[in-house]
């Protein structure tokens, strides 16, 4: 790759870069399979040296204002978007998004820290009628202390932003530890805190052995919070050990998105939200379409126009030009996507379009279209984090709802519907943390990210999303006269 100042083989602790050593971790380009590049695979130690660096610079850091915080954030938002097509980049070379996406998301990312710079200045307290004329009681919010991040690969800037941001911005300090996989775009983050001039330790990233860092993280006195974006199987790991060291903890995990198309939407907004829900980073998002419900009457002609949408998207390495799709992250994700295809179209779905791996090899796959689809099959219950469509069909507003529910998992569902009463009723009905009616993204920095049952808890984002930073403390002022 061409060489940026952005890439570093090299931890950044305390302010500090500690470079890879005898044991690395090697990262491989997935459009290309050559290699990136290699980082330092840490463990406990180091875990347990960067939660005391952050230990070390929360007082100072505590105590500047919001406004000071906000500059640095400002200034870290700044760095992403004026270095935003090098970032960009990087993050292509390491994930295999395309560019135009790569560059959305730096641009995604570098919103929260705008975000949250400005939010930080509202963090107001309370004082609360007290039941007696002699006291007062004060209710002031102060920053939950150290807190480890750990972090997935489909989004290497952004799931980043997203805590760093909140954390920096309410007053602590924090370690990230990102997906070995995609380590470079978060080690990035260490040359924008350097050359803003980010107080030392107030951010530090480690890559590692993701077991040992996140015990460190569970048994470290000093580390009071962590936040994770990652798989529930995962998630329900870590927060076990989290409530041994009785860590506050949010939890960003799968999902298993219904996208409804009721008989009267709009239906070419409908395929565009569906084909930018489904394809965006290659259906590897926890927030994507993953089974997509068409009402009777328009069945056929929303299968006809999503295969002709469908046949268009070019697949490719994602620095090419024009290319919409990127290759699957690794090999198991391959595997998942075949395992899914084959047990639908077995049980008797149809497959209209695509369904093998791409001419181009390595992992490249298909964008695959399969219909009548059913409830019994694998790809109803389990998220595919791949290019597959899904079409499952329905009758009433009813069963749709009861299908779309029908599920573990509770972060994101969408449909579309011209009817408003019925967006109403269905909005209220659908057991999510997020429904988008007639759009196909859903994120922004300005609303809450984050999901119910097997999806987890805390919220990412928005007014809501620095609460997950901050302590409520409670001041009783007694003595005050009879
Ligand atoms: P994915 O399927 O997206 O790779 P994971 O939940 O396995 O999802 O990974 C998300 C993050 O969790 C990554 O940073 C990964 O290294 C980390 N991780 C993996 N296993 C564990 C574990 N046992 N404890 C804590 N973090 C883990």
């Amino acid at each position: 790759m061409a060489p940026s100042r952005f890439f570093r083989e090299a931890c950044f602790i305390g302010g500090e870069w500690l470079p890879a050593g005898a044991d690395f971790i090697k990262v491989d380009n997935p459009a290309t399979g050559r290699t990136v590049g290699r980082v330092p695979k840490l463990g406990r130690n180091e875990a347990h040296t960067a939660i005391d660096a952050a230990s070390g610079a929360f007082p100072a850091w505590r105590a500047a204002t919001a406004d000071e915080r906000g500059a640095y954030c400002h200034a870290f938002h700044d760095a992403l978007m004026d270095n935003q097509a090098a970032l960009a980049e990087l993050l292509t070379i390491e994930m295999g998004k395309p560019l135009a996406e790569a560059k959305a998301e730096i641009a995604y990312g570098a919103a929260f820290f705008k975000w949250f710079a400005e939010e930080a200045r509202r963090v107001y307290g309370d004082i609360i009628p007290a039941p007696s004329a002699n006291k007062r009681i004060i209710v002031t919010k102060e920053p939950v202390g150290v807190v480890g991040a750990i972090t997935p690969w489909n989004f290497p800037n952004a799931m980043i932003a997203r805590k760093a941001a909140a954390a920096l911005a309410s007053g602590c300090a924090i370690v990230c530890k990102p997906a070995s996989q995609t380590p470079f775009s978060a080690l990035a983050f260490g040359v924008i805190a350097e050359e803003i001039g980010l107080p030392k330790g107030v951010l530090n990233i480690i890559t590692g052995s993701a077991e040992a860092i996140a015990d460190a993280f569970c048994q470290h006195p000093a580390l009071r919070k962590i936040t994770f974006t990652g798989s529930t199987e995962t998630g329900k790991l870590l927060a076990a050990k989290a409530m041994a060291g009785m860590k506050r903890v949010s939890m960003e995990l799968g999902g298993n998105a219904p996208f409804i198309v009721f008989d009267d939407a709009d239906l070419d907004a409908a395929i565009e939200g569906a084909i930018a829900s489904k394809f965006r980073n290659a259906g590897q998002t926890c927030v994507c379409a993953n089974r997509i419900y068409v009402q009777s009457g328009v069945y056929e002609s929303f299968a006809e126009k999503m295969s002709d949408r469908m046949r268009a998207l070019k697949v490719g390495d994602g620095l090419d030009a024009g290319v919409d799709q990127g290759p699957l992250i690794d090999e198991a994700a391959l595997r998942k996507v075949e395992a899914h295809i084959e047990d639908a179209t077995q049980n008797g779905a149809q497959l209209v379009t695509g369904g093998r791996r791409h001419d181009k090899g390595g992992t490249f796959f298909e964008p695959t279209l399969l219909r009548d689809v059913t409830s019994a099959m694998a790809i109803a219950s389990e998220e595919t984090f791949g290019p597959v469509a899904p079409l499952f069909r329905f009758d009433t507003e009813q069963e749709a709802i009861a299908m779309a529910n029908d599920t573990e998992y509770g972060l994101a569902a969408y449909f579309y519907t011209e009817n408003l009463a019925r967006a109403w009723r269905v909005m209220e009905a659908l057991e999510y943390g997020m429904v988008a009616v007639n759009e196909g993204i859903i994120s922004t920095p300005a609303a809450p990210f984050g999901g119910v049952k097997q999806s987890g808890f805390g919220r990412e984002g928005s007014k809501y999303g620095l609460d997950d930073y901050l302590n409520i403390k409670y001041g009783l002022i007694g003595g005050l006269g009879k």
